[in-house]
């Protein structure tokens, strides 16, 4: 792999052991959606067209009636939303945002769900135009909570799969389609990091969102799937407050193309080498005292490990933070997920490792810790001040 793009720009080269991460560049694109983005850019196409094979494609990967390609998963939350409430009435989506002419422009969520990927799932609702009525409490939502919130100002029920929701306490998807489906009102799910393209359909959800880069390795994008007259309103938003959220032809083929890649890829041969990596890394981190390491399964059940990494400051000599931080300097940066670091640990995700980087993993883990061993105190930097160095950001400068 060459960085010499990277270097172009002045650009760090770094390696991702966070998982996909927009901050990051999201994900590998596969060479199948690389090709096809090549081979589409100088090209004229009718989009329509183009989207209806999009539609093809992804009813054949996802078992909805039909889909289409939209700028990113937030988009599709909105653009679906949108769909909800207006219908294919092109007079109503171009009043859009303005609802105070529709019969219904309120979506249920549960209170758990209520979550930020960067930005925040109630505002990708409230874009539309749509009122967000949170159900439950963050950690609690029964079905008569949510029976009791849908009136007949209700457009749909929105609910999130990931694992920044809260992970217990929220009604599963089956019973939450239920009681929406009683009251007839579509519910929408956010899969925007989900390897399951089947499932939540499935289910019963009468929309699946997911992204398109994250994954299946695709560019950046989204995904709307599921009911057809559902996704024909969501698609006609092109011609409203979709316009701000485009996509152009290189994102539907490159979408296209991931998907047919995701149809024919060696699922097992890729979890094999990332299950290489994990113990790579766990056997690594074995000999040193205070770090404790252990393979962790996804939480929301994606085919895929995590390595979490405990570290006990006073006998390795550093923080999980420290640790993080440090890793994440020097000439191969390596940047570990560490949103949960403040408990003590880390992860290390192998989804979008090159081949021949988890040994440079191993090196700057064993680099780093070592150094730590060395040195006579034990590096402790303060929280508080490490949340508030993330905290400031004065970009551009
Ligand atoms: C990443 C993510 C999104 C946003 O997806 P984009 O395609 O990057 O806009 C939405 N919801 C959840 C749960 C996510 O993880």
């Amino acid at each position: 792999m060459s960085d010499d793009i990277r270097r172009q720009y002045g650009l760090r080269p770094i390696i991702n052991v966070s998982g996909t991460m927009t901050s990051l560049g999201a994900s590998i694109v596969v060479p199948e959606a690389v090709e096809a983005v090549r081979a589409v850019l100088p090209q004229f196409v009718e989009i329509g067209e183009l989207q209806k094979h999009a539609s093809r494609t992804i009813a054949r990967l996802t078992g909805g009636e039909a889909g289409f390609v939209t700028a990113s998963c937030a988009a599709a939350i909105t653009l679906a939303v949108a769909a909800t409430m207006t219908g294919d009435d092109r007079y109503a989506i171009e009043r859009l945002p303005d609802t105070s002419r529709l019969p219904r422009d309120e979506v249920a969520i549960q209170s758990g769900h209520l979550v930020g990927y960067g930005a925040p799932v109630d505002q990708g609702i409230r874009l539309s135009g749509a009122k967000v009525v949170p159900v439950g409490q963050a950690t609690s939502a029964e079905s008569w909570q949510l029976a009791g919130a849908i009136t007949e100002r209700t457009a749909a029920a929105v609910y999130v799969v990931s694992h920044h929701v809260v992970q217990y306490g929220q009604m599963p998807l089956a019973e939450f389609v239920e009681v929406a489906h009683a009251k007839g009102v579509p519910v929408i799910v956010d899969a925007a990091s989900e390897y399951d393209l089947r499932g939540f359909l499935a289910q019963g959800a009468d929309l699946a969102l997911y992204s398109s880069h994250k994954f299946l390795g695709g560019p950046t994008g989204g995904i709307v799937a599921g009911r057809k007259d559902l996704v024909r309103a969501a698609y006609f938003q092109n011609g409203g407050i979709g316009r701000g959220m485009k996509v152009g032809k290189e994102g539907i083929v490159g979408t296209i193309a991931a998907l047919e890649a995701w149809e024919k890829r060696d699922h097992a041969g890729i979890r094999a080498r990332e299950t290489a990596a994990l113990r790579l890394w766990r056997d690594t981190l074995g000999p040193f005292a205070g770090v404790d390491a252990h393979i962790d399964p996804d939480p929301t059940k994606n085919p895929l490990d995590r390595l979490k990494v405990h570290v006990e400051p006073h006998e390795a000599r550093t923080t999980a933070w420290d640790l993080a931080d440090n890793l994440a300097k020097g000439e191969r940066p390596v940047i570990v997920r560490d949103h949960e670091v403040e408990h003590g640990y880390f992860y290390l995700d192998p989804c979008n490792v090159h081949p021949g980087e988890a040994e440079i993993v191993a090196a700057r883990l064993t680099e780093e810790l070592e150094a730590a061993r060395r040195s006579n105190t034990t590096a402790a930097t303060d929280l508080l001040d490490r949340r508030r160095r993330k905290a400031a950001n004065n970009w551009p400068d």
